[in-house]
């Protein structure tokens, strides 16, 4: 632990830390002034955690573009909305195309469902991590295909995948198309909209800078995936079956109201100041990129710095291993960076990187220019 010095948190594809002004304080006021079950009971504090559950969710919703918030259901995080919509969408004889660069939250599940009878069909990517939509097209040409799988933008390379092209692919050919949106929710300017994807599963405690613990799935009206539990949920008790309607489908058993108003207050956070956090993200990414190339012996993973990818930039060094510059960094700096395969073992082999693992960068609010500048420094050191 590096005591001298303040924390300069590189982090941020991890977890988002700090949080923005709003952000535990409405946790605070959801516990203690709104502290009932919502939508179990009539009594006022049951009313008030009712209301402060549902404007989280149309601030969320707006935020991401989703037309009617009944869309946006809260799940514990970006993990548990892949497997629910994975698990309830894809049955034994399906077939999905997969890119090549997905996290062990979508390869984990579907290396279940393969067990279980499901063909999964993998797309490669290039040596930036980029899928081509061209290449998904073909495979989803070769024989019926229920999904088309890819994320957003890459933990490892920061790679930003075309979404909205490979939505028109998977609807050319009837398939849907399931987005793991962790490290884009937040990140980049999203509108479900416009993008087309049936599913769009988002962390919250990432970009969209909210608690851990609470994540957001939109779905497409016309996309049906069973849930994944069934319970309670508050109203038609005397009815068994699992209710049809949204988001009470999806949500059963008492979910986490404090992280859902936490997240509120990040999207409301982000409404407002979401393009100029944006604009910095970009800045402080491509400054450290440039400085980062600089260094002799650094290879920087993923595209080049005129290319835009999300706030991520991981290195390896020809002859210091990563965790040696990580330990190095905090020592030295108090920066905070992760090392490792980032629990996507499929986009470090792409990349070359499976054996060593790469140190990552992870940009996000919070942090400045100074920090940037003192992060190149100590890697010009560490590196020398
Ligand atoms: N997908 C990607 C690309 C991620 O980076 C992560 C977080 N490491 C996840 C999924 C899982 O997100 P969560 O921790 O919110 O479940």
């Amino acid at each position: 632990m590096a005591e001298d010095h303040p924390i300069r948190y590189f982090d941020h594809a991890a977890t988002s830390w700090p949080k923005p002004p709003g952000v535990t304080a409405a946790m605070v006021r959801a516990i203690e002034d709104a502290g009932g079950n919502p939508g179990r009971g009539a009594h006022a504090l049951a009313l008030a955690a009712a209301r402060v559950v549902a404007s989280a969710r149309g601030e969320v919703a707006a935020l991401l573009g989703v037309p009617d918030e009944r869309d946006l259901i809260f799940t514990p995080g970006c993990t548990y909305g892949l497997n629910l919509v994975l698990k309830g969408a894809l049955a034994p004889g399906d077939r999905v195309v997969v890119s090549a660069v997905e996290h062990n939250a979508v390869v984990r599940p579907l290396t279940v469902l393969a067990a279980a009878g499901v063909e999964v069909v993998v797309v490669a990517a290039d040596r930036e991590g980029r899928i081509d939509p061209d290449d998904v097209d073909r495979a989803v040409r070769e024989a019926p295909t229920r999904a088309v799988i890819c994320q957003h933008a890459s933990n490892v390379t920061g790679t930003i995948q075309p979404v909205g092209d490979m939505a028109d692919v998977a609807h050319a050919h009837g398939a849907v198309l399931i987005v793991d949106a962790a490290q884009a929710a937040g990140h980049l300017p999203v509108d479900v909209r416009a993008l087309g994807p049936d599913a769009y599963a988002c962390s919250g405690h990432k970009g969209l800078l909210g608690p851990q613990g609470i994540g957001a799935l939109y779905l497409a009206p016309g996309f049906q995936p069973r849930e994944l539990i069934e319970g309670g949920g508050g109203g038609d008790s005397a009815d068994t079956g699992q209710p049809t309607r949204r988001p009470d489908r999806y949500e059963s058993g008492t979910g986490n109201t404090p992280g859902a108003t936490g997240l509120g207050a990040a999207a409301r956070y982000l409404r407002e100041h979401g393009d100029a956090l944006r604009d910095l993200e970009c800045t402080l990414t491509r400054r450290l990129h440039e400085g980062l190339v600089e260094i002799p012996g650094i290879r920087v993973l993923g595209p080049p710095p005129a290319e835009e990818r999300a706030p991520v930039v991981s290195v390896v060094h020809e002859r210091v291993p990563p965790d040696e510059i990580a330990l190095a960094l905090e020592r030295r700096a108090g920066i905070a960076v992760r090392t490792g395969l980032h629990c996507s073992p499929w986009a470090h082999q792409t990349v070359g990187t499976i054996e060593t693992g790469a140190v990552r960068f992870g940009i996000g609010y919070g942090l400045t220019g100074e920090d940037v500048d003192v992060a190149l420094e100590a890697m010009r050191d560490i590196c020398r």
